[in-house]
C-alpha cells in the first residue's frame, strides 16, 4: 500500500502526539493538573480519511473535511441513522460505523458490513461523478492473463498491480481464483438506488465460480433478514488484498466474496 505523508498530516500528528504524552505523564505525578490548551481533537474517521486520501483531503476543521481544491464537506451530519439509512445515505462519519478487521475471515455478526455504506458525494468527488468522468482515469492493469480497467486515482491501479505481483510471488497456486475477473461498471447496486463501488473503478470482482453472494445463496431474503453465511475464498487471497489497501466483501454479513474494494481509510481506521 502506498503510504502518503503530507506536511499537514505530519503537523496533525505532531499536534496530537504531545497531548497523549502529557496525558500519560500527569497520571504519575501528585502535582496539580496544569490547565493545558489542547489542540481541537480530530475524529479518528476524519484522521483516517486524511491519511488515506491526501491528494484530495488536506485537513479537518469544525466538522468539515477541507479539500485541496478549496471546497469542504460536512464530516458528521449529526443524524442518528438506522442500518438501512446508513447504507443509502452515509456521510463520511457513517462509513466507520463497523470497524473493518484484517486477517482470516470470521462468521460476521448480524448486519456487520464495514465499508458497504459509502458517502457517495466523497467517492464521486475523488473518482468522478459520471461514467465518462470515471473513465478518464482508468488505466489497464495486467491481471492474471487479463487486462482490466482500474482507476489511477489514489494509487488504486498501482495497488491492484501490487496484489497481482504479491499473489504470483507468494501464492501462485491461488491463480485460479482470479479467472474472469471484472472491475469498472457504472451501475446501481442490485436491488437498490445507490451506486455500486464498481462505478468508481476502484473495485474488482474475482472469479465468480468460487464466490458466494448473499442474494444468490439466500434467495428471497432482504437486507434485514437472517442470512446463512458462505465464503470459499481462501484467507491468503483476502489478506493479500488487505496488505495493499483493499477490503473484502467476504467479511460482510451481506457477503459478496468475489468483491474487493480499494478503501484504505477503513484499513487505517482499523489500526488506530
Ligand atoms: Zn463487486
Amino acid at each position: 500500500m502506498r503510504i502518503f505523508l503530507t506536511a499537514s498530516s505530519v503537523l496533525v500528528a505532531l499536534l496530537l502526539l504531545p497531548a497523549c504524552r502529557f496525558g500519560r505523564a500527569s497520571a504519575n505525578t501528585s502535582a496539580p493538573e496544569p490547565v493545558v490548551e489542547e489542540a481541537p481533537s480530530i475524529p479518528p474517521g476524519a484522521m483516517a480519511l486524511i491519511r488515506a486520501y491526501p491528494e484530495f483531503i488536506d485537513s479537518y476543521s469544525d466538522n468539515q473535511l477541507l479539500f485541496r481544491d478549496g471546497s469542504s464537506m460536512v464530516y458528521d451530519d449529526g443524524v442518528a441513522k438506522s442500518y438501512l439509512e446508513r447504507l443509502d445515505d452515509a456521510d463520511p462519519e457513517d462509513m466507520f460505523a463497523d470497524v473493518y478487521y484484517t486477517g482470516p475471515v470470521r462468521v460476521p455478526e448480524y448486519c456487520y458490513d464495514p465499508g458497504r455504506g459509502r458517502c457517495e458525494a466523497l467517492f464521486k468527488k475523488m473518482y468522478g461523478s459520471s461514467a465518462a468522468e470515471v473513465r478518464k482515469h482508468l488505466v489497464d492493469v495486467q491481471w492474471f492473463g487479463q487486462k482490466i480497467p482500474f482507476t489511477s486515482v489514489n494509487g488504486a491501479a498501482d495497488s491492484l498491480r501490487a496484489v497481482a505481483a504479491d499473489i504470483m510471488a507468494n501464492h501462485p497456486e491461488m491463480k485460479k481464483y482470479f479467472d474472469k475477473s471484472s472491475s469498472f461498471y457504472w451501475r446501481a447496486v442490485r436491488g437498490a438506488q445507490r451506486l455500486s463501488a464498481h462505478s468508481y473503478g476502484m473495485t474488482v470482482d474475482i472469479c465468480t465460480e468460487y464466490s458466494n453472494y448473499w442474494r444468490w445463496s439466500n434467495p428471497g431474503k432482504e437486507e434485514l433478514d437472517e442470512l446463512e453465511f458462505k465464503n470459499r475464498i481462501p484467507d491468503e487471497v483476502i489478506m493479500c488484498f488487505e496488505r495493499h489497501g483493499f477490503i473484502a466483501g467476504a467479511k460482510w454479513y451481506h457477503f459478496d466474496s468475489m468483491h474487493f474494494e480499494f478503501r484504505t481509510e477503513l484499513l487505517y481506521y482499523g489500526r488506530e
